[in-house]
């Protein structure tokens, strides 16, 4: 049964040395989650992702 969702920021091409990582109940609270930290980390647009962004970062959000 899964029980949380979580994304691991270092397990992104080029992000290895970020420690940022996010948990949550709902797979949509750790997309929130994971906007704010490439906001406040990365100062990155979330906007801007374009579809196969999250793709990539869809296959990194771990189900457990
Ligand atoms: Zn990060």
């Amino acid at each position: 049964m899964t029980t949380h969702y979580s994304y691991a920021c270092k397990d992104y091409p080029g992000m290895e040395a970020c420690p940022g990582l996010v948990v949550a109940e709902t797979e949509s609270e750790v997309w929130q989650l994971m906007e704010l930290h490439a906001k406040v980390a990365h100062e990155e647009d979330p906007a801007q992702w374009n579809d196969e962004d999250r793709a990539q970062l869809k296959t990194l959000i771990k189900a457990e």
